[in-house]
């Protein structure tokens, strides 16, 4: 049996690299995103290949091994290369990614050491360092002491452990539902119905409140449609309004809301998973006043913070009703009880085992420093101004709103023909191009193109680029 056992301990000791081997992984690896990054300026952000990263099909798995250089020549060609470059600074579509550098070494770590960041007993460190990481958060919004909150996958489940707990602090149960009335923006971000719905409330009352010119829910409306369902019997519960939308990257005046919600009883969410850490820069800080009266927030360190996908974060201002929400209890688990320790992970969200995100955020605000994300976040202000002012003087081209946070909407109106058609063929020929990447949206009934610029990447050359590109190749269809 021993010697089975020893065996065995032979054969699958290919998934445990000793150091000479692993010294000959990292160096490959190394070159690999070294040659990346010096590389990024040049690499387009975005590329169309004939089978779309179909190839990576041809390698299945098999029983032994494969040398890193084939492995990373297969990832080369069939991962990085077709589709969007997010790391790109020409990415200036949807919500741009971000991948600093700091926050690579940051998995490295986590992954190496395999710190278990959810239950305090079990790493009281990692524990502390998550809770320090939303407590800092807490503090940049202006949440009291009594706040707390949880590092998670992105800003839909950020914003599903905030509308679930904004249900259960409202003692909003099953034969409730469907009296329970959540105000919402039009613009609101899909994964709000979808977090409405996950946490059973599909069946409440949906109230859409008007926008204004600039796409921003005109309080006003809200505090009247509020009235009215009380008057109906109705039971006014939630209103979940955007610090940033995704698509318009338009700010709500959440000051105003917090102020009716307050006075009717509403608990405020806002979704900040776009827009929420422009609070860390000058200009932000005044279009965003407000957001300390408000019960709940999500804001996205893989938005905001430039972080590699993978980390968004919820808040909430009473984090004992986080953890009425999110508690647990098992037989199991009975070593970690304890009332001394702080609130950790596994208390406050639906996970259990995770991994442990903070060190992924922590290491670069240790090693830039605060100060360089909040210089990052006022130049991406800067640039979309910068982009909507160039762009207001080059004829043909209609702008929407002046931009509240990063996001401009525009579209070219063409002389004779169809706009819409015009614009959509506008968009494939800067995506055709590769230099840099937008995308469009639909606003008004009209085809809009959209600008977001979130990447930490982007400079001013960047946003040079693609006002000639757009002046080129508007001109070119025109000319067709
Ligand atoms: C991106 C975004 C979300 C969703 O966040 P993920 O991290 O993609 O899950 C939610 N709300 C807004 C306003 C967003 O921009």
């Amino acid at each position: 049996m021993v010697e089975r056992i020893k065996q065995l301990e032979q054969l699958s000791s290919p998934i445990n690299p000793g150091a000479e081997e692993r010294k000959e992984l990292l160096n490959k690896v190394l070159e690999y995103s070294e040659n990346f990054l010096n590389n990024i300026n040049t690499l387009p952000a975005y590329v169309m290949t004939e089978d779309k990263g179909k190839g990576i099909y041809d390698y299945p798995f098999t029983p032994e091994g494969a040398a890193i250089d084939d492995v990373l020549k297969i990832l080369k060609e069939n991962v990085d290369t077709p589709g969007l470059n997010p790391a790109s600074g020409g990415h200036l579509g949807y919500i741009p990614g971000g991948g600093i550098f700091h926050s690579a070494l940051g998995d490295y770590l986590a992954d190496i050491t395999n710190r278990y960041a959810g239950v305090f007993f079990a790493s009281p460190g990692a524990v502390r360092m998550e809770n320090m990481l939303t407590n800092w958060m807490a503090d940049i919004v202006g949440y009291p002491r009594t706040a707390g909150g949880n590092l998670t996958s992105g800003g839909s489940i950020a914003n599903l452990t905030g509308i679930v707990t904004a249900r259960d602090a409202k003692g909003i149960k099953g034969k409730d539902v469907e009296k329970t009335v959540v105000y919402l923006s039009e613009q609101a971000h899909h994964s709000v119905d979808k977090a409405l719905r996950i946490s059973g409330l599909a069946e409440c009352v949906l109230r859409y409140i008007p926008l204004d010119d600039n796409y921003r829910m005109i309080a006003g409306e809200l505090e009247k449609q509020i009235k009215e369902d009380i008057k109906k019997g109705l039971n006014p519960w939630c209103v979940i309004t955007a610090a940033g939308t995704t698509n318009t990257g338009s700010v709500d005046p959440i000051e105003e809301i917090c102020q009716i919600a307050s006075k009717h009883n509403l608990w405020v969410h806002v979704d900040g998973a776009y827009g929420g850490f422009f609070i860390l820069s000058e200009t932000g800080r005044e279009i965003l006043k407000g957001l300390d009266k408000s019960d709940s927030i999500v804001m996205d360190p893989h938005k905001g913070l430039f972080l590699p996908y993978g980390t968004g974060a919820v808040l909430v201002k009473d984090k004992m009703s986080m953890l009425k929400s999110h508690y647990y209890e098992a037989d199991y688990m009975q070593d970690s009880l304890d009332s001394k320790n702080e609130l950790a992970p596994a208390d406050l969200s639906p996970e259990l085992s995770k991994h442990f995100r903070g060190l992924r955020l922590w290491l670069p605000l240790k090693l830039a420093g605060v100060k360089a994300f909040e210089a990052a976040l006022e130049e991406k202000i800067q640039l979309a101004r910068y982009f909507y002012e160039r762009m207001s003087s080059v004829k043909g081209f209609e702008m929407g709103p002046y931009p509240d946070l990063s996001v401009v909407t525009y579209r070219f109106i063409p002389e004779k023909g169809d706009a819409d058609t015009f614009n959509k063929q506008l968009v494939n020929e800067i995506q055709k191009e590769g230099k840099t990447f937008i995308s469009s949206t639909m606003l008004n009934g009209k085809f809009t193109l959209r600008l977001a610029v979130l990447a930490f990447r982007t400079h001013v050359e960047t946003i040079d680029t693609l006002i000639n590109s757009l002046i080129e190749k508007s001109g070119m269809i025109s000319n067709q």
